[in-house]
């Protein structure tokens, strides 16, 4: 199964890709993730992206279609793969359908999770990591059960996103506006497009995507 998850930042993404990842046995792609990884290295794309990232904006179709179009082939992806953050233009979704052909494959589903834009500001600017595990916490509304400890590892170092302060998120959701958005049009006429209320609580949330990928017809 090849998914796609749409929406904006903050909409749980990556947490929902997370969860669909043990569930279907399918490999999370985040190219926001891939992008850190490449920043934290401090490779060329590294290098390219991060003045963009710090500042809200979309980093090159080009670039990101390159990273994307490796990662499809390891081995990894052969059960499919939940695309998270991508695509994220309309000119993305476009190359996306071609890269895919190329490898005889196509999107099942393409699932948009709707949230408020206000909502989301809270969140994000909320949102922390465990720096060894990864696991996410938010300050307010999944905090750590012992402070300063992380519950899945033990962990005591945690990390917040360079990009995930007030300022920022408002570009992000003004990029999202202008040039994501348009995308779920792009899958709605294809027949694939499936919604989900991403304000509900996590497991909420995961149960309608569950409730929705394994429906009698979804497939
Ligand atoms: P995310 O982790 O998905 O919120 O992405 C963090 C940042 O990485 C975004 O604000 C963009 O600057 C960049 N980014 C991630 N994915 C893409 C993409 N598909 N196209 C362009 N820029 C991206």
């Amino acid at each position: 199964m090849n998914l796609i998850l749409l929406g904006p930042p903050g909409a749980g993404k990556g947490t929902q890709s997370k969860m669909l990842q043990e569930f279907f046995n399918i490999q999370q792609l985040s190219t926001g993730d891939m992008l850190r990884a490449e920043v934290a290295s401090g490779s060329d794309v590294g290098k390219q992206a991060k003045g963009i990232m710090d500042a809200g904006g979309l980093v090159s179709d080009s670039l990101i279609l390159a990273m994307i179009s490796k990662r499809l082939d390891q081995a990894d992806c052969a059960n499919g793969f939940i695309l998270d953050g991508f695509p994220r233009t309309v000119a993305q979704a476009e190359s996306l359908d071609g890269m895919l052909e190329d490898r005889g494959i196509t999107i099942d589903h393409a699932i948009e999770i709707k949230v408020d834009d206000e909502a989301m500001i809270t969140r994000i600017t909320g949102r922390f990591t465990c720096a060894k595990c990864g696991a996410g916490y938010h300050d307010t509304f999944q905090p750590t059960k012992k402070a300063g400890v992380c519950d899945k590892c033990g962990g005591t170092q945690f990390s917040r996103r360079a990009d995930d302060n007030a300022e920022t998120v408002r570009a992000r959701l003004a990029a999202y506006h202008a040039q994501t958005a348009p995308i779920s049009a792009f899958y709605a006429r294809k027949g694939i497009l499936k919604t989900v209320d991403g304000m509900a609580p996590i497991d909420d949330v995961g149960r309608q995507m569950r409730a929705v990928l394994t429906a009698k017809g979804a497939g």
